[in-house]
């Protein structure tokens, strides 16, 4: 049976680290909140949000704006935000309205306060493998598999899903750490055959157990970062978890695996916006060893 990689447990271990931080260096980071409108969703994601900031020392800014808000008086609250010197960080909610482009509003963010690491500058220097602020679900898979203590140098890593906020990512961030990297998606011809020989899987694809145990690998590394609601209400991943321990070796439960993850590394992100904008942007910050 697969030993399990436990998320919640580690994020629990990051944000204590950065609440520590935060109090010794004296630090006043804030993070503004913006949430265009009343997704029920959304606004679950963003109270979590801000609950972690406050609980670390992460002063938070809540930005809740009308539905009918046109792009042009976002683009103006983004605008002030930038130019605020107590903000270090910018998290725009998505989905936004739809009078509203987000590719426009996400790209209006300052990049040194773009937490989510979705700006193409950002992007950009993640490819190029220069230091930035770097997406935080695929942080989150990096730091999960670096907890297993298994060497990511030279494994064969399967990535399934191409998506902008995880699985092109995640696949530069395993290729930076020289893994051998395959990335996967709804064209992939024989995925079965393409997993069966990963170390290391991936999985962002937004299907419940759609990765089916017989795939995996014996002593692969399984990290599941879909998120599904069944109906009935409970939450599954991408991966038959069940079946898929049998041949992991380590695998991530949903919920209490990459989740948590997630809203850990946008604290940690946001720390280190605070940081980077006291230095400059070429200081010694690393992501890799
Ligand atoms: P997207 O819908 O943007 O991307 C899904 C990817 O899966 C696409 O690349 C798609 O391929 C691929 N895919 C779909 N069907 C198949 C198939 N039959 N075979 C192979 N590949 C397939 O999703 P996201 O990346 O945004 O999210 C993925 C999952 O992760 C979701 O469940 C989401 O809820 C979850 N998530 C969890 C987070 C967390 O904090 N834990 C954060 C972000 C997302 P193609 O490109 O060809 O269409």
């Amino acid at each position: 049976m697969a030993n399990l990689i436990d998320g919640k447990a580690r994020a629990g271990e990051i944000r204590a680290k950065l609440k520590e931080e935060i109090s010794r260096k004296k630090m006043t980071p804030g993070l503004a909140v913006v949430l265009v409108g009343e997704n029920p969703a959304s606004e679950v994601y963003v109270c979590n949000k801000i609950k972690a900031c406050n609980e670390v020392g992460i002063k938070s800014l809540d930005n809740k704006l009308p539905e009918t808000t046109s792009e042009a008086e976002l683009l103006k609250l983004i605008e002030k935000l930038n130019n605020d010197k107590n903000v270090h960080g910018i998290l725009v909610q998505l989905p936004l309205p739809k009078q509203i482009d987000s590719e426009k509003v996400l790209n209006a963010i300052d990049p040194s306060k773009d937490v989510d690491g979705f700006h193409p500058v950002n992007l950009g220097r993640l490819l190029s493998g220069q230091n930035g602020l770097r997406p935080c679900t695929p942080l989150g898979v990096m730091d999960l598999i670096d907890s297993t203590g298994v060497d990511i140098k030279g494994k064969n890593a399967v990535v399934v899903g191409r998506s902008n906020i995880v699985g092109k990512p995640v696949a530069v961030m395993l290729l930076e750490r020289h893994a051998t990297v395959t990335v996967c998606h709804s064209r992939t011809q024989d995925l079965p055959g393409v997993v069966r020989n990963a170390d290391i899987v991936v999985a962002a694809i937004g299907k419940p157990d759609f990765i089916k145990g017989a795939w995996i690998k014996k002593g692969a590394v399984v990290i599941d970062v879909g998120i599904n609601r069944l109906e009935g209400g409970k939450l599954t991943g991408d991966v038959d978890f069940k079946e898929a321990s049998k041949n992991a070796a380590w695998i991530t439960p949903v919920p209490g695996g990459v989740g948590p993850m997630t809203i850990a590394m946008l604290l940690k992100n946001t720390v280190m916006s605070y940081e980077l904008m006291r230095k400059s942007f070429s200081s010694p910050i690393t992501h890799h060893t």
